[in-house]
């Protein structure tokens, strides 16, 4: 890379807080699809539940055929924002979700039986002009954190062989195409294990289908992804069911491409223990700190103790958990300074919130070519007030 985001976030154009996408390392992340997508003949569209930051999508539009939505208002932002082809999965939709989705989207997935009885009869009528299909349950996930594990026993997620096989034949009229979606942040030999567990229990059924949809969790942009064993995976599934492959990654897509740019607002011991105050908070802007749990990467900064000076960092809002965590500094912090937080791209933007009221992060990107800094948005009191009554 040419130039220095460190650099780039000390701009006085700059706001904090701020999340800032580097044009240029989503540019680096979408060639890389690319080539996953003409080595494979696989589909890859953006899961807009990972990422939605709307003003990129004309850049990613030129690789990814379309976006796949959770639930209508993200199917609407697909149409409007995105274009292309516009793909659901809703846990459940309710009768007007359906109406309104069945006559644009591309293809829509069914969570349940129970959902597919209530919506069969849209298949293949007038207006409809999505493709359906069931989301299965392969009974197979190497997710261990329990809470983001889809296959945990007594899931919510997807239909079991055993169950399927109970039905009548019928059930599967109007259904083109399977969707499994049981990964996070895995390379392809996981695909590989899963893929093993989904053919040897829908294999017989696939060979009907015209789509398998392979969900997201495929970590494709990261260094040490096996892009060769997906691809022969995907192919292997195109030639033996004589069917379309998708993927839908939310994360690989922004993977690494963003920051969260938050300056010290406070700096005081408190009985003894040094704590910086940031104008940003994990509650309201970095949930997944908390939820996941994980611990950002600071440009500069180090481990505790690995550096001269070990400091708490700390959000602004009253939550007393809301703690970043510890990092350590060459110098001191002192009030004014900038931290920059990387890969802040991906299920940040999607997932914050204004608890307590604190100043949104506005969102920018960086434009390489021009070394310009754009700011798409900034939000005020007005957004605050606005999303209540
Ligand atoms: C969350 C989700 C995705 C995207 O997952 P990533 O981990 O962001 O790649 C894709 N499909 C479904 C059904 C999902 O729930």
């Amino acid at each position: 890379m040419h130039h220095d985001i460190q650099e780039i976030g000390k701009r006085a154009e700059v706001p904090t807080p701020c999340f800032l996408v580097d044009e240029s390392l989503l540019a680096r992340n979408l060639e890389i699809l690319a080539q996953v997508q003409r080595a494979s003949g696989a589909t890859i569209i953006l899961a807009l539940k990972g990422f939605a930051m709307w003003s990129t999508f004309p850049q990613i539009a030129k690789t990814l055929r379309g976006t796949t939505a959770s639930s209508v208002n993200e199917a609407k932002l697909g149409f409007e924002k995105f274009g292309g082809e516009v793909h659901a999965y809703c846990v459940a939709y309710r009768d007007a979700d359906m109406d309104y989705l069945r006559k644009r989207c591309h293809h829509i997935t069914v969570n349940s039986l129970s959902q597919w009885q209530r919506f069969q009869h849209f298949a293949g009528q007038e207006e409809t002009t999505a493709s359906f299909g069931l989301r299965i349950n392969p009974e197979y996930s190497e997710v261990t954190t329990e809470i983001y594990n889809p296959c945990r026993k007594g899931t919510r997620f997807g239909i079991t062989a055993a169950d399927l096989a109970q039905q009548d034949p019928s059930t599967l009229e109007g259904i083109d195409g399977l969707h499994f979606h049981t990964m996070c942040e895995q390379n392809s030999d996981t695909l590989e294990r899963t893929l093993e567990h989904v053919e040897a229990k829908f294999g017989r059924l696939l060979h009907h289908m015209k789509w398998l949809n392979c969900g997201g969790g495929h970590h494709i942009t990261r260094p040490d992804y096996d892009r060769d064993r997906l691809a022969r995976l995907v192919r292997h599934l195109r030639n033996t069911y004589d069917l379309d492959v998708y993927l839908e990654p939310g994360e690989a897509v922004a993977l690494n491409t963003g920051f969260l740019v938050a300056s010290v607002i406070d700096r005081f011991d408190s009985d003894g223990h040094p704590i910086a105050i940031l104008d940003t908070s994990a509650s309201a802007h970095m949930p997944d700190v908390l939820e996941m749990p994980y611990r950002p990467e600071i440009i500069g900064a180090g481990e505790p103790g690995e550096k001269a000076h070990t400091l708490t960092l700390g959000g602004t809002t009253c939550l007393a958990g809301d703690v970043i965590g510890e990092w350590s500094f060459d110098n001191d912090l002192k009030i004014g300074d900038r931290l920059i937080f990387t890969d802040m791209a991906h299920y940040s933007m999607v997932k914050t919130n204004h608890f307590n009221g604190v100043d949104h992060p506005a969102i920018a990107r960086y434009h390489p070519e021009t070394d310009e800094v754009i700011i798409d948005r900034r939000f005020t009191y007005a957004d605050y007030r606005d999303r209540l009554s």
